[in-house]
């Protein structure tokens, strides 16, 4: 078996659940030593740890060329959503030239594809110039500490995030604020109108309001790469039983950005909604605060960092967008001109999960192609 699909499967074979998302999950503590084994022990590359939370640590190694010249980063992130409902997420089991697991997407396969491409440029005689630095992160699927801190200490003149991308290049990927809105109503038996003011009939309003807000976003022009900006009610909760008016009502909601919208775009939305709605009744109360939120990304297609991955893949198609938000919003914001580039797949956060065989090792080929026309 080709050494790439067997350190692949290794990766799907360890546990690496984000245990911001789910309650006592492992980590990325064990995968963190399985890529050290193969980087370290397999390529004998020096493994630098950088410890961003107890027991998560990120892995990054470095490959020097022969002399100065540019830097290329690759950049994966160990961490994995949760494994409920799949009745084997750990299996890594090789079926219809699929990996089948939990990661092996998302996006254990852009790391296998990433470390073993070191390999393979190292066995072939290292870099004739430049360095490439590998870097394996924790938690993007949560709050990205693991690239926030890998900036903090690592630059590179251009970054591949090996996220699945069906071995197309992106260049653009939408940006998400999280929003929070509570309504405050009057709580008092149901059977008193006068006495009582609806804190869920009020966040109606605000939901109506959100409504008209989300049509509007959708009836802009698209952006060319990733269509429009838009919105959605993630969580709501209210009201303490049935006879009793509800005193409060609680709304945690999404908005999705586009490149070029200014930060905090989302949050400001619902500050006018709120503040229309108290003008038409003095007795509406509500608050929002903005809760967290990453950017948007994009690199102009014509940059040469995507032009040469074009090369380097052998494709003739132009440039993407990814819908999701990746870690490639950190990097470009630390100045570092990054690209999506990974294999091809189906699953991600979904209870079947697989990665294509052939498309990792594609992927690994044509990061190794990458880092010679790259770093010199
Ligand atoms: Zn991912």
């Amino acid at each position: 078996m080709d050494r790439c699909i067997q350190l692949l499967k290794d990766l799907v074979g360890v546990d690496s659940v984000n245990p911001s998302l789910v309650l006592d999950a492992t980590g990325e503590q064990h995968i963190a030593r399985v890529l050290t084994t193969a980087i370290q022990g397999g390529i004998g590359l020096r493994v630098r740890e950088q410890i961003v939370a107890p027991g998560r640590p990120n892995i990054v190694a470095e490959l020097e060329g022969a002399a100065p010249g540019r830097s290329l980063m690759f950049c994966g992130h160990t961490d994995t959503v949760g494994v409920a409902g799949m009745a084997q997420p750990f299996s890594g089991e090789e079926r219809d030239g699929r990996i089948y697991g939990r990661g092996s997407q998302d996006m254990k396969g852009g790391i296998a594809a990433m470390v073993d491409a070191a390999r393979v440029i190292v066995e072939s005689g290292g870099l004739a110039a430049g360095k490439l630095i590998i870097a394996c992160v924790v938690d993007e699927e949560h709050a990205s500490i693991g690239a926030d801190a890998l900036v903090t200490k690592w630059r590179a003149d251009g970054a591949v995030v090996t996220e699945p991308t069906d071995l197309q290049v992106a260049v653009a990927h939408k940006g998400f604020e999280w929003v929070e809105i509570e309504t405050e109503g009057r709580a008092a038996h149901g059977s008193r109108p006068r006495e009582g003011r609806d804190a869920i009939r009020y966040m109606g309003r605000v939901l109506n309001g959100l409504d008209a807000i989300d049509r509007q976003l959708q009836s802009r022009p698209a952006h060319t790469l990733l269509g429009t900006a838009s919105l959605h009610a993630s969580l709501i909760e209210g009201g303490r039983e049935l006879s009793s008016y509800p005193d409060r009502c609680h709304l945690q909601m999404e908005r999705r950005t586009l490149p070029g919208e200014a930060p905090g775009s989302g949050a400001r939305e619902v500050d006018d909604l709120l503040a229309k709605l108290r003008g038409e009744d003095p007795d509406f109360k509500a608050a929002s605060k903005g809760m967290f939120a990453r950017s948007p990304y994009e690199l102009a297609s014509d940059h040469a960092l995507p032009q040469a991955m074009l090369r380097a893949a052998g494709s003739s198609l132009a440039p993407i967008g990814m819908s999701f938000w990746t870690d490639a919003a950190i990097l470009g914001e630390a100045g570092i001109p990054s690209i999506l580039f990974g294999p091809m797949g189906a699953g991600l956060h979904s209870t079947e999960e697989w990665v294509n065989i052939q498309s990792v090792l594609k992927c690994r080929d044509a990061l190794v192609e990458l880092a010679r026309d790259w770093c010199r």
